[in-house]
Parts: C-alpha cells; sequence; structure tokens
C-alpha cells in the first residue's frame, strides 16, 4: 500500500517535473495585456459648470444612532447620523429600524424626515405590515440626500477613530449586507440605481486590495477611515483590475478598476416617494421644533430619520455637519465611466470632492470649487483621447489611441491627493 502511494508521488513528480519544464521554455511569466480601454474624456472647462451645491452630511464619531427609546405609550426608534454613507446604507438601517418598531404592539408608525434615511425607513415598515405617514420639514429634491454624489460607499465620513462599539459594529455589517443587496434588486428598475466601472489613476502597482466604497483605489486612507473599512463584509468586495501603461488612456502608470454602484439622487428619491404613496403612505409638511411638538402626533411608534436635525431636535452634541460640496457640468452621455472624483449622471457631470468637519455653512466655498474645477480640467485634457471609430486608424481594436494636444502630463495634479474621494 504504502509503496503504491510511493509509486504514485514519484509518477506525479515527475510528470510535473516534464510539464514543469516544458512551461518553462514556452510560457515566460509574461504580464496579460489586455485591449486598450477607450474612455472619453470630461469636457472639463469653467463655462461648462451648470450648478454648484452644498449639503451638510450627518457624522457622528461613533456611527449612526440606532436605538429606541420608550416615552409612555410611545416609541421612539432613532436612525440618524449616517455621515457620508448614508445613501449606501439607508436600507439596511431602515430594516434595522424597522425591526425595533416591530417590538411595539401598533401597526401605525410616523416617520420623522424624507430624506434617503426616512424614505426607505417607510418602505421597511410598509413592507412588515404598517401604515406610515412621513412627516418632514422639506421634501426631495431640497434635502441632503439630494446632494449627494452619489455611489455606494458605505464608510465613507461614517465614524471617527473612537467611540465605536462592537454592538454598532455588528449593526453596521448587518446594514451593509441589506443595503448591498436591495440596491442590486433597484438596478434596472427606474429607480436610477446602475453599475458603472470607476478607474483609479495611480502611479503605484501596489495597494491593489483597498475596499469598495471605502478608501477604494485612492491614497491612503484615513485612520478612521481604514478602520472602518476593515468592517467591510467581503460579500461587498469586488475584484479590482490593474491596467498597465497602454491599457488605459490616464496620464498615470497604472490604472485600477472597479464595477461601483452610482445613484442618480433625483430619480432615485422620487421613486421611492412614489412607493411609500403607492403603499398607501402619506407625506406631510411639519417643521419640529422640540420634542413636545413630537409628542403631539397621533402616532405611538415613531422613527426618527431626521439627519443633522437631530442635533437640536434632540440635543446629541455627537452630530457634527460635515460640509460637502460639489460642481456640476453640462451631461455628457458618451462619458460611461467614473473616476475617483468623478460620477456621469444624466443630471450633469458631478465633481467632488469636499470634506469640512464642523463646517455648517451652506455658502459656495470659491477657493475649494476652484481647487476642484482646476484640478478636474488638469486631469481630463492629460487623458489620452479615444480613437474615432471608421477614422481609419482602428484605435478600437488595436488601441491606437492620440494625446489630447497642449497638456504636458507634468501638469497634472498628484493623482494620490486628487484622488480623494470618498462621497
Ligand atoms: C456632497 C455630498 C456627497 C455625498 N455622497 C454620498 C455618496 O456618494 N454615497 C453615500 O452613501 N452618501 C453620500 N452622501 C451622504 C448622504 O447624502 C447622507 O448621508 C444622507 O443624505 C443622509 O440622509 P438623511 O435622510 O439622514 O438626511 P436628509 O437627507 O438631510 O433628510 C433629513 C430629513 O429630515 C427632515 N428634518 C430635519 N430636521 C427636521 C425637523 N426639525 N422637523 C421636521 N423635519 C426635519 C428634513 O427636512 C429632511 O426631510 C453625500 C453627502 C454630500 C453632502
Amino acid at each position: 500500500m504504502v509503496q503504491k502511494a510511493r509509486l504514485l508521488a514519484t509518477g506525479a513528480g515527475v510528470a510535473g517535473l516534464s510539464l514543469n519544464g516544458c512551461l518553462g521554455r514556452a510560457a515566460r511569466p509574461e504580464p496579460v495585456r489586455r485591449r486598450p480601454v477607450n474612455l472619453v474624456p470630461v469636457d472639463a472647462s469653467w463655462d461648462r459648470i451648470i450648478r454648484t451645491t452644498v449639503g451638510l452630511r450627518p457624522h457622528r464619531d461613533s456611527g449612526f444612532l440606532l436605538r429606541a427609546e420608550k416615552f409612555d405609550d410611545k416609541t421612539i426608534v432613532h436612525n440618524f447620523g449616517h455621515g457620508g454613507a448614508g445613501m449606501s446604507l439607508s436600507w439596511g438601517t431602515a430594516t434595522l429600524a424597522a425591526e425595533l418598531a416591530l417590538a411595539h404592539s401598533e401597526r401605525s408608525a410616523a416617520v420623522l424626515g424624507c430624506g434617503i434615511v426616512g424614505l426607505t425607513t417607510a418602505r421597511q415598515l410598509q413592507r412588515r405590515g404598517f401604515s406610515v405617514s412621513i412627516y418632514a420639514a422639506a421634501l426631495p429634491p431640497a434635502t441632503t440626500s439630494n446632494m449627494s454624489l452619489a455611489s455606494f460607499t458605505p464608510t465613507s465620513g461614517l465614524v471617527g477613530v473612537r467611540g465605536r462599539t462592537p454592538e454598532w459594529d455588528a449593526q453596521f455589517r448587518r446594514a451593509v449586507e441589506i443595503s448591498y443587496r436591495e440596491h442590486q434588486l433597484l438596478v434596472g428598475r427606474d429607480y436610477g440605481v446602475t453599475w458603472i466601472d470607476e478607474y483609479a489613476a495611480t502611479n503605484s502597482a501596489g495597494a491593489q486590495t483597498g475596499v469598495r466604497g471605502g478608501a477604494g483605489g485612492r491614497g491612503a486612507p484615513s485612520p478612521a477611515q481604514a478602520q472602518s473599512d476593515a468592517l467591510l463584509p467581503p460579500s461587498v468586495e469586488l475584484g479590482r483590475e490593474l491596467l498597465r501603461e497602454g491599457e488605459h488612456p490616464f496620464a498615470t502608470r497604472y490604472a485600477r478598476r472597479y464595477p461601483t454602484l452610482r445613484f442618480e439622487p433625483s430619480i432615485y428619491l422620487d421613486a421611492i416617494m412614489r412607493d411609500v404613496i403607492t403603499f398607501g403612505g402619506r407625506i406631510v409638511m411639519r417643521r419640529f421644533d422640540t420634542p413636545r411638538d413630537i409628542a403631539l402626533l397621533q402616532e405611538n411608534v415613531i422613527v426618527n430619520c431626521t439627519g443633522l436635525g437631530s442635533k437640536t431636535l434632540f440635543n446629541d452634541p455627537e452630530l457634527i455637519p460635515v460640509k460637502g460640496q460639489l460642481v456640476v457640468l453640462v451631461p455628457q452621455p458618451e462619458v460611461t465611466y467614473a473616476t475617483s472624483n468623478m460620477l456621469p449622471r444624466s443630471d450633469g457631470i458631478v465633481l467632488g470632492h469636499v470634506m469640512q468637519s464642523g463646517v455648517a455653512n451652506m455658502d459656495v466655498d470659491e477657493e475649494a470649487r476652484t481647487r476642484v474645477v482646476d484640478a478636474a480640467i488638469a486631469f481630463f485634457r492629460s487623458m489620452r483621447m479615444p480613437a474615432r471609430a471608421g477614422s481609419g486608424d482602428r484605435g478600437r481594436e488595436d488601441g491606437n489611441v492620440q494625446l489630447r494636444t497642449g497638456e504636458a502630463p507634468a501638469q497634472i495634479p498628484p493623482v494620490e491627493s486628487f484622488f480623494g474621494r470618498q462621497s
């Protein structure tokens, strides 16, 4: 028996040797060359700007608050503080909030807030048999959610380095998994949710790992970002391809490519609002100044999704604004890819990113606008132009690309700092 096993092993070894020997001569480890990617550069210029928007992300160092409180007959479930990740996490935290609401015996609920968190919470309550009324001071398109970029960035600007608990981590992981699945099911159904390839141009071939929606293909993440990226479940990780020189049109040595989920806020929020109404929901415009105003509501199950509004309404000292600003250029339907600082949408080419912690004013920051627009102009001018189909150069097949005129690659900003988008 032992002898037979030895013989088999020897045979395998001999076969392996000869096979390896052949391979060693015939197939030197050459890098696989991909067909060059043909991407249309964004036509970035100051005279193509159609609007600049400002929004305040609701950030808490310890992460979103998801907790039920009892006041006599009433239960208030808090679901706020999603930082730069509310568009990504909303379906998940909405599910957890609806589960907390189910502990109450009544099946009529008030949802405070009509941003993405309030709307998805309303739907998750409806799916569990609640009749729902949304009360909000502002409705889409006038919510922070409408001012988001927005793609699947479940850890962006979400937590600080301290304050998280193991319980919160568990909530977060569950919320990510649920949200990721829910968003996938909305693709192709008029919700403005689509998959798109994102490219991170870089001079470093390392750091291929990284987390979708978190640090992504950018430079080194902040300590808080790195910590929350590490929490992401493997199920939301998709492969990243490293494209080498000649395989991509950017003025860098490499580009990393990975698929990401994109949300078009104006389509997405309206679609969910319509769903809430279709399933019997009511939407009432009302501002609450104190918790006493809320106590007067007829519903005994109340889910608080007021985002940054919770700072004053529920006196949460931990909640702080993180100002964001987007510059939107004329739409370019031929731009079908994202870069770490640009997301094409049907309502415009959106450029980010600005993250100003603790800044609560809604004024356009001209310095930040200049930085973002000038960087985009330099970046897209440095891209190689795609070959024209039918021009005789057969560029689409053989990757014959032309340099855009007038820009020396040396003039573009350092890529690792330009590609700092989180959300
Ligand atoms: C520039 C920018 C880019 C972003 N990009 C992304 C991204 O790529 N991916 C991502 O996942 N997230 C992104 N975000 C973050 C995302 O937009 C937020 O996390 C999300 O919008 C928070 O949703 P919300 O429903 O909690 O808050 P909001 O949208 O602000 O909604 C709050 C609701 O509560 C109501 N309300 C508040 N106070 C009161 C009150 N006292 N009485 C009555 N009603 C009240 C408001 O009127 C509103 O209806 C971005 C944000 C910004 C600013």
